[in-house]
């Protein structure tokens, strides 16, 4: 059976993830930013915090977590990496290790380029992809810590899942990407319609900071950093991918 999956708007644009296994009843969430609306949600549905998932130290993604852990002494995992700037874990992870959620394992992906330390969850059974600031709706996080060849290199590994993965990122920051995809990428017509899908969607009060794989690739001027076509629009043919990332990145930083 499929993880059940709850986007939970937190704070001013940041999103937490409940992640549910119906079988065994064990809950998960990915990032804390805060409390209340984690409590909220699973009482809404009823669901019982079981674990929780770090994907990098930011303070908008771990602020709640010693208080939710209190709370209901659920179980943290986080990398191994940043452990001397998470909250105490309770299993530090690293590339490859296993988060399982009930009868659901999911794999730990090394995403670093935001933040060194940064990691994502894949759970490949429900086609789910917990990503933060790494891989984001129509952009990728910036580069606080991280190298240009890092982030493109991330990028590349969350490429390389399947394309009917969601992708669950972080924030939502969905319209300023779209602005900005539109303005380096005009001639993208899979970009044109997202922009008025999104527009739908918004209006409609679904969760913005979620979409499928297949869509990112399509429009996402980060994961499109290796096209010819977008790099000749930009009089850089000869660049190679990561210079292009980088230029992409940098137009990116003062939008
Ligand atoms: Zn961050
Ligand atoms: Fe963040």
């Amino acid at each position: 059976m499929a993880l059940e999956m709850m986007a939970v708007p937190c704070l001013r644009d940041n999103y937490a993830y409940l992640v549910h296994d119906p079988g065994s009843g064990r809950t998960a969430v990915v990032d804390v930013p805060d409390t209340a609306p984690v409590h909220d949600a699973l009482e809404a549905r009823g669901w019982t915090l079981t674990d929780i998932l770090i994907t990098h130290h930011h303070d908008d993604h771990i602020g709640g977590v010693m208080r939710l852990r209190e709370d209901t002494g659920a179980a943290v995992w986080g990398a191994r990496a940043d452990a001397h700037r998470l909250p105490p874990l309770d299993h530090a992870l690293a590339e490859g290790d296993t988060v399982s959620i009930g009868a659901e394992a999911g794999t730990v992906i090394d995403v670093p380029g935001h933040t060194v330390g940064h990691i994502a969850f894949h759970f490949p059974d429900s086609q789910l992809a917990f990503t933060a600031d790494s891989l984001m709706i129509c952009g990728c996080g910036r580069l606080f810590e991280g190298t240009p060849e890092q982030m493109l290199q991330s990028l590349r590994k969350l490429m390389a899942l399947p394309d009917e993965t969601l992708i669950c990122s972080g924030h939502d920051y969905t319209n300023g990407n779209l602005a900005f995809a539109r303005s380096v990428d005009p001639d993208n017509e899979a970009l044109a319609e997202r922009m008025d899908q999104v527009a739908a969607d918004r209006a409609a009060g679904r969760p913005m900071a979620v979409a499928t794989l297949a869509l990112e690739k399509a429009t996402n001027p980060f994961l499109r950093a290796t096209d010819d076509a977008l790099k000749r629009s930009h009089h850089m043919t000869e660049a190679i991918d990561v210079e292009m990332f980088a230029h992409l990145r940098a137009l990116k930083d003062t939008f």
